[in-house]
């Protein structure tokens, strides 16, 4: 195979000179960070491209998470997902919570709404719960689980951008919805996020990630400095013209791999219905983790890098005591997200698709 590293994934780079233009006034004024003119101007194009209400864009995909937990004024016992990405776990008891895990759906692979009131205490405070690879949890279900526990709701829908349930944006569910801009997420600003709120959360949500500012010296209350900068919105807003062709031809990835791999002894993720996905990830669940071990030999041996999201399962996470998780453990162990970028020619998926159906007969 070629010397070329093929990755899980690759950022999607806009024209640099574009990138360069977008901050030649920050130059003029020499104004870059401290929500310029670059920042507000992404969240006002973010939030009618996507048709939300309250956007806050921030320094990346964690501090969303954060800001939610400590704005929602969460104590004791949030219930979550085992499979997800680390920072959803992390976040939760970095806030002094206790995430108390609930298995996923074996074909959805988000939480199994279905098991959430069996683990509800009087200590529960909230669900946190990940929209995985795009896909959306049964929101409607756990909204309805929420009101009658009078419990909030955050989505950790880090991979979700473009992503529409029932015709609307995802990020328009739950009390809080976070997004990740990281250079490895379909949509990116280098390292970015947001926050998506209703209208009477805003204020404190704003006022957190802005060290509780109230103006430059008085104070509404307890912050941090979740701000992002005008360099990463300067990204964000050259990589925005090009969102629609990046899930065009990412689309074309997925519907090769669709077409062409063996679906007798692998299985691939399964949207829910009323979904419009946006190609974020190409998972694949194989039947062991032996047979998992020998397709990733293989493909590293090609020099293709596939990645193991998401392992370990978080209940398994060394400062975490939690009860076994028969699904997210089995299919942690199993899962392999193939590479899906725009760029990725079909001599090289062929290649991946080829030595992975060998590995498989
Ligand atoms: C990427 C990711 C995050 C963290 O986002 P950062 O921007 O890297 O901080 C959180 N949750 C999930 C599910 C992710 O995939």
């Amino acid at each position: 195979m070629g010397k070329t590293k093929i990755n899980v994934t690759k950022t999607f780079l806009p024209p640099q000179i574009e990138f360069n233009t977008k901050l030649e006034n920050a130059w003029n004024e020499n104004w870059i960070t401290n929500r310029g003119e670059l920042v507000v101007k992404l969240e006002n194009e973010l939030k009618s491209y996507l048709s939300t209400k309250n956007i806050i864009a921030t320094a990346n995909g964690t501090l969303p998470l954060h800001i939610a937990i400590k704005g929602l004024g969460l104590k004791g016992e949030i219930i979550t997902t085992p499979f997800s990405y680390v920072a959803t776990t992390s976040s939760i008891v970095w806030e002094g919570c206790t995430p108390v895990f609930v298995d996923i759906h074996p074909e959805f692979l988000t939480i199994n709404e279905t098991k959430i009131e069996s683990v509800i205490t009087k200590n529960t405070s909230a669900i946190l719960a990940t929209h995985v690879f795009g896909n959306p949890c049964n929101v409607v279900a756990i909204d309805r689980i929420a009101k009658k526990h009078n419990l909030r709701v955050i989505y950790d829908a880090a991979h979700c951008f473009g992503v529409k349930y029932d015709g609307q944006s995802i990020f328009n569910f739950g009390d809080v919805s976070t997004c990740s801009f990281h250079a490895t997420k379909v949509f990116h600003t280098g390292e970015g996020g947001a926050l998506f709120c209703s209208d009477d959360l805003f204020h404190k949500m704003y006022y957190h990630h802005n060290f509780g500012h109230d103006g430059a010296e008085n104070f509404f209350g307890l912050g941090t400095n979740a701000k992002m900068s005008e360099l990463q919105a300067a990204m964000g807003l050259s990589v925005l013209p090009y969102f629609e062709t990046i899930i065009s031809e990412r689309k074309k990835v997925v519907q090769f791999y669709n077409k062409q791999l063996n679906f007798e002894k692998l299985k691939t993720l399964k949207t829910r219905n009323h979904t419009e996905w946006n190609y974020s990830y190409y998972p694949i669940i194989l039947e062991s983790e032996e047979t998992l071990l020998k397709v990733k030999n293989v493909l590293n041996k090609n020099n293709i890098f596939p990645r193991r999201y998401f392992y370990p399962s978080l209940n398994r996470l060394p400062y975490i005591n939690s009860y076994s998780m028969p699904n997210a453990e089995s299919i942690s162990t199993r899962v392999l997200c193939l590479p899906l970028y725009v760029g990725l020619n079909e001599k090289i998926l062929s290649t991946i698709v080829s030595l992975i159906n060998k590995q498989l007969c």
